[in-house]
């Protein structure tokens, strides 16, 4: 069926989706959640159904690329149903991609399943490549069962791509043990920098911001970097270290404005649909899946609708040593 794309007001052409299929994890990571986190009632979350229906409308609309997020998504009960289900868009080759981030935890288990479904890439989460250090910022993870699963995936034939989150303090110290352990793996390397999500203090949160500039620096002094022109149309720049030939990903929100080609947008596992991860307009697609159990096409109106409201950039910005553009919602709201 024929259907104009999406295309922002901006012109830029929306082809990528990432979709939190819940609000709950298995760890606590101390940048993401507290410890003590009230969840959303099962009533609010999207049903699998539902975000079968969802994913479906989008990329109905054009959408090729499909990040499934959290939360961690792989607790959500079930999960592999609707993978098993949203996997006939990959099939028929309406869908480019169906990928996953995730924490690592249920690798083991679900690695095998995802690869068969024909997902050939996921982003796992590993700020850490010592254990105790691990379970102090995870709260509740266990990096040997993280390790595990990333063997599990390779096994299975997945291309896995590491995501660390630069700590100040933190893992500092761990940025060429990282390296090497991803080249000797061959898993691909991305540092993000910590964003202003959820409600942590203003002070901890500037405590924990190493700048990814200084990341850089620090690697120059061991490696020649050059960097590299691809884009993916979202906020990672790449660079090749010509001594190993490693590519190492960063994603700079704060420092670095990606917003001029940005092609994707979010929904939350509630179904609002945020057009952009730093600003707080958002539009329910949960009522009109609610409403019109048996038609899309009221869905498909309110995306568009939204789609045509999507803002030029985002408004974080850490200079004056103030946290501004502040959001209130958690990551594992919006989905990372
Ligand atoms: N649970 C999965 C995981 O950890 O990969 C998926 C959801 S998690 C919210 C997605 C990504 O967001 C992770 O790579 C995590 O490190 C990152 N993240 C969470 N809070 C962040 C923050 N405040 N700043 C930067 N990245 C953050
Ligand atoms: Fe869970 Fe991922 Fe957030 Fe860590 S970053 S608490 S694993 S959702």
């Amino acid at each position: 069926m024929e259907r104009a794309p999406l295309i922002d007001p901006f012109a830029r052409p929306i082809t990528y989706l990432r979709v939190s299929v819940t609000d709950r994890c298995d760890f606590r990571c101390t940048y993401c959640m507290a410890e003590h986190m009230q969840f959303l009632p099962k009533k609010e979350l999207l049903t699998l159904e539902e975000l079968d229906r969802l994913c479906t409308a989008f990329i109905d609309l054009g959408v090729r690329k499909l990040r499934i997020t959290g939360g961690e998504p792989l607790v959500r009960r079930d999960i592999m149903t609707f993978f098993k289900g949203i996997s006939r868009h990959l099939d028929s080759g309406a869908l480019s991609e169906l990928t996953l981030t995730t924490n690592g935890s249920q690798l083991a288990r679900f690695a095998p399943d995802l690869a068969a479904l024909g997902m050939r890439r996921i982003n796992v989460s590993l700020d850490t490549l010592v254990p105790e250090k691990f379970a102090a910022i995870t709260r509740w993870g266990r990096l040997d069962q993280v390790l595990e699963g990333i063997a599990a995936a390779k096994r299975a034939g997945l291309r896995v791509k590491i995501n660390a989150v630069a700590l100040k303090g933190f893992n500092e110290d761990e940025l060429f043990p990282l390296i090497e352990w991803c080249g000797a793996e061959g898993h691909d390397l991305t540092f993000i920098e910590v964003m202003p999500m959820g409600e942590m203090g203003e002070e901890m949160r500037l405590d924990q911001y190493w700048p990814l500039s200084d990341v850089r620096a620090r690697m120059r002094e061991r490696f020649t970097l050059t960097e590299l022109d691809e884009s993916t149309g979202g906020p990672a720049r790449y660079v090749r270290l010509e001594e190993t030939g490693q590519k190492i990903g960063f994603i700079t929100p704060l420092t670095h404005n990606f917003c001029e080609s940005c092609n994707r947008v979010r929904v939350t596992c509630t179904g609002e649909l945020f057009m952009c991860l730093g600003q707080e307009d958002n539009a329910d697609l949960r009522a009109p899946l609610r409403a019109h159990p048996d038609n899309n096409e009221p869905l498909r109106e309110a995306i568009r609708a939204a789609i045509s409201r999507k803002p030029k950039g985002h408004d974080f910005d850490y200079s004056r040593q103030k946290v501004a553009g502040q959001m209130s919602r958690h990551m594992s709201h919006t989905g990372g």
